[in-house]
């Protein structure tokens, strides 16, 4: 089966055409700029180049016609007709506490989808939009949603609660959801598959580490806890996102800077993290390590204060399951900074972690990172959130 994976953001969209025998990429791309002018279509079949077509896309629906029209291109196209499309897997952002797992896409669950928009207004009205364009465009092939909450929904109350009133979870459903499940749930599947072991068996700490950045603990093929909350803000310390800070923060900013609670929320989701404490250098950790590595004073508090949260939460997450074996590092800056391993490690001594320095400084696939004598088994696991996505619509529609 073909499975075209779509994952729609405000203003731009990821897709994969995914042959789901093989489990390869056909052909992908994005689109950038939806609705702002310049906006372009990039595609790549396998084993070709990347092209760059700029196309006016006005809005979602005309960015997915283009899609569909470079795959089925007479000369690059990877596929001949739309009929060769069996069926798409949509990321949707936020299922609230509707949606545990991925469901087949019905008018009943748009609207449960809908009734979510509140707890992702910037994510969820988009992704339905793509839903809208795809079902529009190609109608009658089947569609799933895959939510990035659901995995976590095993959560117990303990660790989903905040400490506010009952009534506003009743009311308006605030509590912890977290973010990232696909990538969660595909490396923790991996690791125990790459440790030999049925994830039923094993405690694991999950560090998705990019520029969203979360931790995730799942204790028998379950998460149990992981970083982000209600929003993606909460937790580590991100590319651009504060993290967990004191909530009288936002006022006393607030105040000392005569801002709205909605730019006080800008500040907090697009001017701070890494990007902030390294004084504006950047989010991207290639910049930051090579600052690092030059003595940059500001580069090295972002880079240590990062990495310093990130062993903190292994640490509570231990503590959550009452022990752990498996340690993985996933995403760009977990599967490529070794810098950033290195320092998270090096607080987990106690732990009886030990670090291979030598595998720690590879690249590529998964890579086992402790050394043979280490009581946790420590490793980097690229994720593949598309193909998690492709195995998901495959079981639902085959
Ligand atoms: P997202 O999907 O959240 O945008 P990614 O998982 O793609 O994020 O991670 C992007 C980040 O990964 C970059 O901003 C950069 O900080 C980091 N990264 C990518 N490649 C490298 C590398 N070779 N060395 C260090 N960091 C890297």
């Amino acid at each position: 089966m073909n499975i075209l994976v779509i994952n729609c953001g405000s203003s731009s969209l990821k897709y994969q055409l995914i042959n789901s025998d093989t489990e390869q990429w056909i052909a992908k791309g994005l689109c950038e700029r939806i609705g702002i002018d310049g906006s372009q279509i990039v595609y790549q079949k396998a084993g070709g180049d990347k092209e760059v077509t700029v196309s006016p896309m006005p809005d979602h629906t005309e960015a997915i016609r283009l899609v569909l029209e470079a795959l089925t291109n007479d000369k690059t196209g990877a596929i001949k007709s739309l009929s060769e499309i069996d069926a798409v897997g949509h990321r949707v952002v936020h299922g609230g506490e509707k949606f545990s797992s991925s469901t087949v896409i019905t008018p009943e669950v748009i609207e449960a989808i809908k009734e979510c928009n509140d707890l992702a207004p910037l994510h969820n009205p988009a992704n339905l939009i793509g839903i809208d364009a795809c079902a529009k465009l190609m109608p009658g092939v089947p569609m799933v949603a895959v939510f990035d909450t659901a995995f976590h929904q095993t959560m117990p109350a303990e660790a989903y609660m905040y400490g506010l009133p009952y009534s506003y979870y009743e009311k308006y459903k605030i509590r912890r959801y977290g973010f990232h499940g696909t990538s969660h749930s595909f490396v923790s599947k991996k690791m125990a598959e790459d440790m030999g072991k049925k994830p039923e068996d094993l405690k694991l700490i999950i560090c998705h580490l990019g520029n969203g950045a979360s931790v995730s603990a799942v204790k028998n093929g379950k998460c149990v806890d992981t970083s982000m909350g209600l929003t993606p803000l909460e937790g580590l310390i991100m590319g651009t996102r504060s993290g967990d800070i004191d909530p009288a923060i936002m006022e006393f900013i607030a105040h000392k800077e005569n801002k709205s609670i909605d730019e006080v929320m800008t500040l907090l989701n697009k001017k701070s993290g890494v990007y902030g404490l390294s004084g504006d250098l950047s989010s991207d950790f290639r910049d930051l390590e090579d600052a690092y590595n030059e003595g940059n004073e500001k580069a090295i508090i972002a880079v240590k204060t990062f990495s310093y949260r990130v062993a903190k939460y292994v640490g509570a997450y231990t503590a959550a399951m009452n022990g752990v074996d498996g340690i993985a590092f996933t995403a760009g800056v977990g599967e490529n900074c070794g810098l950033v391993r290195k320092l998270v490690c090096e607080y987990l001594g106690y732990l009886g972690v030990k670090l291979d320095e030598a595998a720690n400084s590879k690249r590529g696939e998964d890579t086992v990172i402790s050394t043979p004598d280490s009581k946790v088994c420590v490793m980097f696991i690229p994720t593949n959130e598309e193909l998690a996505i492709a195995r998901e619509t495959l079981a639902l529609t085959k």
